[in-house]
């Protein structure tokens, strides 16, 4: 029996799974790392710890599956994207702690470049947007706050890397500084075309190219890792968590998407071997490059998916656990004309309105608990669908099914109102732990463990299929009073 470890370092703990040849789960490993908080709107991680703390789930997930170390044929890595760590090439040592995607500490720097000018261009080679939430500025704040960094950085003397960065790195014991192609094109320094590093904007972020990893592939032989307790095991795929997800739910051909509904709700559609330019300002973005071939993707993200449900259950004590809402929900026949749109901290694609606020609508004498919960569990699905019709839209034809991971997706009324929204086939896949399966895919697709991505498919598997049911013209309907409902969350700016 072969074995693959995946690594799933998140925001806020480090996992590792170890799959066989079936992809079965056979050990777990979890341990979970301080969040640093120094100032409001910033986040910061001690990148020592995040290995600490893959190294003891690596322990675990080991003992977990009473085997050894060097029974493991090949590593895979998924982690939290955009975090960037800036370290001393010859002792190891980062110079601070990680800037985590979440730190707006860069929020001026972003609105400056933008002053100039310099949206669209960048944009156009990097498909993403420019915001704090992108590395660059993260690496040009180091590089500027932190003293004496930017000498180093120019004499050669520190290099910077995403966390797969860091943990090939860590894992090769400084022999291997690379980052993966869907975890460079977060950086905002990587124009997508050519999967390269881009001078022009090296230049305009004022960060020392040869400070910058090797772009390698998703998958192959990536690095070697020989620290203890591995003497010489191949690193074989890694991914940008979202990237992983789409992998690991197998949607290898054009137009299938997939979506995860946890917190938020962040949905990815494979666009094939073409950067699609969207006209909604949802982000183009690297999916994976494997065998020289780059496929992208397209990528929109609800910010509150599952944080309304945790609303509902904390602020207004509707529900004890968020697995009651799907009954309550269901304790009603509709949403008797209640409807919610959950804009806690303004819309996101496609709407793009930060100054956008909550709205409750339609409430009568007779509205009950259970309408306003599932005015909320249709406001998720509504705004899943606002981002499926942005992307079919770019795309230019209409999404494939959409395959739904997430701990909100275990609720079956949410995934049958996505699937009577938007149109499409919602299919519920067994192992919901999509993240970690994309990075062990991606590294057993490597090291030959499995042959090809149709072998991958079969091994997929399905819980539930959810299939439109609901009369066009009654969809037609919701969504006319969704768009109006998004109107008026618009004008409540205050
Ligand atoms: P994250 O990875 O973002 O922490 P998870 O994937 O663990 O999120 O999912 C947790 C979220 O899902 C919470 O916001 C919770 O309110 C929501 N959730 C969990 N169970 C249900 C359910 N049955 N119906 C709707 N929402 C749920």
């Amino acid at each position: 029996m072969k074995y693959v470890l995946a690594l799933d370092q998140g925001t806020t703990s480090s996992r590792a799974i170890i799959y066989d040849e079936t992809l079965a789960v056979k050990g777990v490993g979890q341990y979970s790392f301080e969040q640093i908080y120094p100032q409001p709107g910033w986040v910061e991680h001690d990148p020592e710890k995040i290995w600490q703390t893959v190294q003891n789930a690596i322990a675990d997930a080991l003992t977990d599956a009473k085997i050894d170390a060097a029974e493991i044929t090949a590593i895979g890595i998924t982690n939290q994207r955009e975090t960037i760590v800036v370290w001393d090439k010859r002792s190891g040592a980062p110079i601070a702690n990680a800037i985590v995607w979440q730190d707006r500490r860069t929020a001026d720097t972003c609105h400056r470049l933008k002053a100039q000018g310099l949206e669209t261009d960048i944009s156009g080679k990097t498909g993403l947007l420019l915001d704090p939430y992108f590395s660059a500025t993260k690496i040009q704040w180091l590089l500027d706050e932190h003293q004496g960094a930017r000498g180093a950085a120019e004499r050669g003397e520190l290099i910077c890397g995403t966390i797969d960065s860091w943990l090939v790195w860590k894992l090769s014991e400084g022999a291997s500084h690379v980052i993966e192609a869907s975890n460079a094109s977060r950086t905002l320094l990587l124009d997508i075309a050519s999967c390269t590093w881009d001078q022009q904007l090296l230049d305009t972020f004022s960060i020392p190219g040869e400070m910058l990893p090797r772009v390698v592939a998703s998958s192959g032989n990536i690095a070697e890792a020989t620290v203890a307790p591995f003497s010489g095991v191949p690193i074989t795929g890694i991914a940008g968590d979202q990237q992983a997800a789409l992998f690991g739910q197998t949607c290898f051909s054009v137009g299938e998407a997939k979506c995860t509904y946890g917190t938020g709700c962040f949905l990815l559609t494979n666009t094939g071997n073409q950067v699609v330019r969207s006209t909604s300002r949802l982000l183009s973005t690297v999916a994976w490059s494997i065998d020289e071939q780059v496929t992208y993707a397209l990528e929109g993200s609800v910010f509150i998916g599952g944080a309304l449900i945790q609303w509902l259950r904390d602020n207004l004590s509707l529900v004890e656990h968020a697995s009651e809402i799907e009954a309550l929900a269901d304790s009603v026949p509709d949403n008797g004309g209640v409807t919610l749109v959950p804009a806690f901290a303004g819309l996101g694609a496609p709407h793009w309105d930060p100054e956008a606020r909550g709205t409750l609508l339609g409430i009568t004498r007779g509205t009950s608990k259970g309408h306003i919960a599932r005015a909320a569990l249709e406001g998720i699905a509504m705004q899943v669908t606002d981002v499926v019709e942005a992307m079919s839209q770019d795309l230019g034809a209409p999404l494939a099914r959409m395959k739904v991971d997430g701990g909100a997706s275990a609720n079956n009324l949410l995934l049958q109102m996505q699937a009577d929204f938007s149109g499409l086939q919602v299919s519920r896949a067994s192992n919901l732990e999509s993240t970690a399966l994309g990075a062990a895919s991606l590294a057993g697709l490597g090291a030959k463990v499995w042959s090809d991505t149709a072998t991958l498919q079969t091994l997929w598997q399905n819980d539930s299929d959810f299939n439109p049911a609901l009369e066009p013209p009654l969809v037609n309907r919701a969504r006319q009073t969704w768009l109006r409902a998004i109107e008026r969350a618009g004008q409540w700016s205050s």
